[in-house]
């Protein structure tokens, strides 16, 4: 059996973990670490502009292995629904410009002053549902991310495989899960949801969790550093059949975010081969 921990190409960097980079120096960074798959957010991409980004992205060879982020989906109005669904297919199209393999959705949390966690799930079901054709249209797949609970109320109500699982088998084709290490680590029914999401995972997230993590946001930490058995995950998702890139995704703002981001993919580099 071949050794994928040693095939490099299976490698992508999440812009969030070379902040506060350009989508010019996450490229050109990539090149020249000898990455091959890159997953770039939203600012800088726009940033940089689409179709520049685009033909960037192509002229350097790279993978898009995925595109973060959009969905957030509840809002407490129908012009906020509509506002919202509207950026999501800008997301699409986004996406498709730069020849992402998947678009990442996260759920979004409770709109402002709501208790209504359930009429929260629904607008998402809604959401996804409605953005649907448009990316089956424009050929970019959905992968829901849950997030872990901690941002259930303001930024992920789907906070677990089982629901993303869920979700996937009420909406059907065009929609995926993107599984993210950080998120779903603590989850007792981890083996049995990714054995059940089986092909529909389109990305898989490293990085690790950190004891005691100082931020929710940012304190996230580099695969090696943190209590995630980060291998036993890989383990379960490539016996769930999927063979794609780990893609390092550290938000880290007191630490890697101030080192150089040459370093940075130098220790992402090492870390993959021995701690994911
Ligand atoms: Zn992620």
């Amino acid at each position: 059996m071949r050794d994928l921990s040693k095939d490099r190409s299976l490698l992508a960097i999440n812009s969030a973990t070379v902040k506060p980079w350009t989508l010019e120096q996450l490229v050109e960074g990539c090149v020249r670490a000898g990455i091959t798959g890159i997953a770039p957010w939203r600012d800088i991409v726009q940033a940089a502009g689409v179709e520049k980004a685009g033909n960037m992205i192509r002229a350097a060879g790279l993978t898009v292995t995925c595109y973060c982020r959009a969905g957030l989906f509840p809002a407490a109005d129908e012009a906020g629904r509509r506002a919202a669904l509207d950026d999501n297919r800008r997301a699409v199209d986004e996406a498709a410009a730069i020849g992402a393999r998947s678009l990442v959705l996260i759920a979004g949390g409770l709109p402002k002053g709501s208790k209504d966690i359930a009429g929260a799930w629904r607008q998402v079901h809604d959401g996804i549902a409605a953005l649907l054709p448009h990316a089956l249209d424009a050929g970019v797949p959905l992968a829901i991310e849950p997030l872990h609970p901690m941002y259930a109320a303001d930024r992920a109500c789907v906070d677990t495989l089982a629901h993303a699982n869920d979700l996937c088998d009420q909406l059907g084709n065009g929609l995926g899960l993107a599984v993210d290490a950080y998120h779903v680590w603590w989850d007792p029914d981890l083996p049995r949801q990714i054995a059940r999401a089986g092909k529909r995972i389109l990305t898989y997230h490293v990085c690790d969790w950190l004891v005691p993590t100082k931020d929710l946001l940012l304190d996230r930490g580099m695969m090696g550093d943190g209590i995630v058995d980060i291998p036993a995950i890989r383990r379960l998702v490539e016996a769930a059949g999927y063979a794609g890139p780990r893609e390092a995704e550290i938000f880290s703002r007191d630490n890697w975010w101030k080192r150089n981001g040459d370093e940075d993919l130098r220790t992402v580099k090492k870390r993959y081969a021995t701690a994911t």
